[in-house]
Formats: structure tokens, sequence, C-alpha cells
């Protein structure tokens, strides 16, 4: 790696226009530096600076975008009230080595006679694609203007949003854009509960009862390396989060990869639930265990 950046000390650039963007990351490709890339929609948590920090890590440049994405948010959904503060963003980021901040408008990233949109199917099809209509094509839409606008050699996803690390894998290797996909681990409360912008908005009842969430993972995970079978596990994984008063959207498991049936690779566990007006998703990761029955 190059030498350590100036914005570790000094604090990163505050960049709004595209191109201006696009010329930064462009000229210090050219001086050699490799560059990491965290999108996010601000709201920055411990689960963001996870992702910041592992970049900063692995690269000599790390740009972060925040950007509340209008197109991924259905008519219905929290786009709204989804929490925005840039101030509290900017002070999260401090000393994490950031060299670039971006922060496009909505014009910009849409401007009036926008017309085109990336469609991805295979791992946008079920679980938040289904429950969520448009919403994977508004994260593909907006992930790969982003990938022009910050055309870096790596960037960051959390595990956390699994579906949405196969969709953006996807259609980076369909499309062949030159970017490293990178997934790095969920961060949790100490309770278990997934780190996530939504979870401000849990009365503290709900937000006990969300614990169930990753407490039906954890039985999910047991109960996959006892060998039971699958659908035993969703009714225990559904079971859990029913009793605590969560409203299940989905609980499964399936291929990591395809979202679709286990075959013989490894598996996720996926859950989805309501808790009052918010709407929460979870996963674990399970090892690979041969041929499975149902
Ligand atoms: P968001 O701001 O919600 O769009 O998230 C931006 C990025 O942070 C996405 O790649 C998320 O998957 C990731 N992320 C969100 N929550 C967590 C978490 N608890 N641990 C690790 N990464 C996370």
């Amino acid at each position: 790696m190059a030498a350590a950046s100036e914005a570790a000390v000094a604090g990163p650039q505050f960049v709004v226009g595209p191109g201006e963007m696009r010329r930064e990351l462009l000229a210090a490709r050219a001086a050699g530096r490799r560059i990491g890339f965290v999108p996010t929609m601000g709201a920055l948590h411990a689960g963001h600076v996870s992702l910041i920090d592992r970049a900063a890590a692995e690269c000599d440049d790390v740009a972060v975008s925040v950007f509340v994405n209008p197109t991924q948010f259905g008519p219905e959904e929290d786009f709204a009230r989804y929490p925005r503060n840039l101030e509290a963003d900017l002070a999260r980021l401090a000393g994490h080595g950031v060299r670039w901040v971006f922060a496009p408008s909505v014009e910009a990233v849409y401007p009036q006679a926008h017309a085109t949109r990336i469609v991805v199917a295979g791992p946008a099809l079920g679980f938040e694609g289904d429950l969520r209509p448009g919403h994977f094509t508004g994260v593909a839409t907006v992930v790969c203007w982003l990938f022009q606008a910050v055309p870096a050699h790596a960037a960051y996803f959390g595990a956390k949003d699994w579906q949405q690390t196969r969709v953006v894998s996807r259609m980076v290797a369909d499309l062949g854009l030159p970017v490293e996909v990178i997934v790095c681990p969920t961060e949790r409360e100490p309770d278990g509960l997934a780190l996530s912008s939504r979870n401000t908005y849990l009365s503290p009842a709900d937000r006990q009862r969300a614990v169930a969430l990753s407490q039906a993972l954890a039985e999910a995970a047991g109960l996959w390396l006892t060998g039971a079978e699958i659908t035993p596990i969703e009714s225990a994984m559904r079971a859990t989060m029913e009793s605590a008063g969560i409203g299940v959207d989905y609980a499964a498991v399936v291929d990591s990869e395809s979202l679709g049936p286990v075959t013989t690779g490894a598996a996720v566990a996926l859950v989805a639930g309501r808790l009052g007006t918010t709407r929460l998703i979870d996963n674990r990761l399970l090892p690979p265990r041969g041929a499975i029955s149902r």
C-alpha cells in the first residue's frame, strides 16, 4: 500500500458533485493508490464503521457515500422518516481514515429525464424482492450509478443485508463491472440484535422483543449442526419469533448463493419480522453439510 492518506489527520473531504468525485478517484488511482468504497444511507453506526475500518485496513484510501436512495423505498415505506443527520455521520467517521465523503443530491443521481433501471432477477427474487417490490431494482440502479461516480477497486457491503450482497455481486458479475465486492460480517449488540439504522425506531418493549430474531437464527444454527431437516428448522425459527410477538414475514433456510433450495453448498438462514411499525431483517450463514433432505 502507498503512504497513509492525509485524511487520517485532516478529516475527510466532502464531495457533492459526481464529476468531482470521479476526478478525485481517478487521480488517486493514477497515483497508484488502492481505493475502497463503502456505500451507505447514513445514520451511521458501528456496523457501517466496521466496513470502513476493513476498507481502511485493506486499501490506501477510503470513500464513503451517504445517500438515502428514494427508489429503493416502496410508497408505504419509511423514506420520509428514515434518520438523516450528516453532521453526526461526519463525527462518527472522524479518526477512521476516510478520505472522501460523497453525498450526492437526489437530482444528481436521478436527473429529471432519468429513464434507466437495473433489474436483477436470480437472487433478487423472493424474500425482500417479494415483500418490497422494486426494492432491489432501486438498490442495483443506485449502486451501479455509485460505482461510476466512485470507481474504486473494492466495495464493502455488510452480510447483514445478505440478499443485497447476492444481488450486487450478481450485477457486478453480469455487467462485468471492474470492482471487487467484499462482504463483511454483521456487527451486533451484546444481546445479539444486528445493528441497524432502523433499530432507533423500536420502542423499549419492541427493542427487547427484537432479540428473538437473532435467537431464532442461533436456534437454526444449532439444529442445523445436529443434522435436522430444513422444514422443522424453519418452523422452529418462526415459533421463536412469533412467541416474542414478532409478525413473521419469512423464516427460511436456503442456498447461500442462489437463495434457492439448499443443495450441497453453504446455506443461509434468513428472517424478517415486524415489530410495531418497524421491519427488521437478519440472517446467519450455515456451513455446507453434504446432501440435504427437506
Ligand atoms: P445502509 O446504510 O443500511 O444502506 O447500510 C450500508 C451498508 O452497511 C450495507 O452494506 C449494509 O449491509 C451494512 N450494514 C448495515 N448494518 C450492518 C451491521 N450490523 N453490520 C455490518 N454491516 C452492516
